[in-house]
């Protein structure tokens, strides 16, 4: 389900949160509770990305169901198949009808030492397989400190968009790592600045029409409350949302962030 140039997304991150019994129950209530709502699905792209033991489920609840929801996934190898115990390759990932993957977030960063060679590898393996990659880069506090906010994230899509081809379909996240998870937003002024940066990279690796097509999203930190004053700035096409994901009149309320009084 690849989406038209620079529709608004808000893909959810589940993180590894909910078993795939609980991945139904939370994608079925989404879906009524924007419907319910009389939410017009294509004016704003929904990204569900579950774990991977969730993903053969929720496809075939998308596709039983038409529910227009975009599947993703949480990561992917830089290996097509092999001796990679507990790796997953994007050519799985593609069969199961995969839109998305995510790449670079700040946790495989952390915990799984990746590098930002690593993530450029990954994104040429989402690549190859026909997979969209949503590739997060973002400062952590002593960066922030340190760099300002957006001399970090520049240099990480730097990196992790060398070498692919012009025109490239991506997706990137800037995502403060002092903001995840912290309830403490970034404000709307500095995203929209990081994002403009980040699109000049795009532009700069990629392209000037890549660029103009590319969705940009915020994350760190994203509720109800403060969606609409992040969408309302003309670099931030949309939001990755971790814990406010996995509530679905949450979720849906940010989804439907266009019927926010004022915006
Ligand atoms: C994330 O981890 O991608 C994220 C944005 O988390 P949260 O919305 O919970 O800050």
């Amino acid at each position: 389900m690849a989406v038209a140039a620079r529709t608004p997304f808000i893909a959810g991150n589940w993180k590894m949160n909910l078993d795939h019994l609980r991945a139904v129950a939370l994608v079925q209530k989404l879906n009524w509770t924007l419907k319910d709502a009389g939410h017009e699905a294509g004016s704003v792209e929904v990204g569900v990305f579950p774990p991977f033991t969730d993903l053969r489920t929720v496809q075939t609840l998308i596709d039983a169901d038409k529910i227009a929801f975009a599947l993703g996934a949480q990561d992917l190898s830089v290996h097509e198949s092999g001796a990679y115990t507990g790796e997953v390759s994007g050519a799985f990932l593609a069969k199961l009808d995969c839109t998305y993957v995510i790449i670079g977030h700040s946790e495989r960063r952390q915990y799984h030492h990746e590098s930002d060679e690593t993530i450029g590898a990954k994104a040429h393996a989402a690549i190859r397989h026909g997979l969209v990659p949503v590739i997060c880069v973002g400062e952590t506090a002593e960066d922030l400190e340190t760099f300002g906010a957006s001399a970090v994230p520049v240099g990480q899509l730097e990196v992790a968009l060398e070498g692919l081809p012009a025109g490239s379909d991506i997706v990137v996240a800037y995502e403060p790592v002092w903001a995840i998870g912290s309830g403490q937003a970034a404000t709307p002024e500095q995203a929209q600045e990081v994002c403009a940066k980040l699109r000049a990279v795009v532009a700069a690796k990629l392209g000037a029409e890549a660029a103009e097509k590319t969705r940009i999203l915020y994350g760190g930190s994203v509720k109800s409350a403060n969606i609409a004053s992040f969408m309302r700035e003309p670099d931030v096409d949309g939001a990755l949302v971790g814990g406010a994901s996995l509530v679905a009149d949450e979720f849906a309320a940010i989804v439907r962030y266009q019927k926010h009084v004022g915006v």
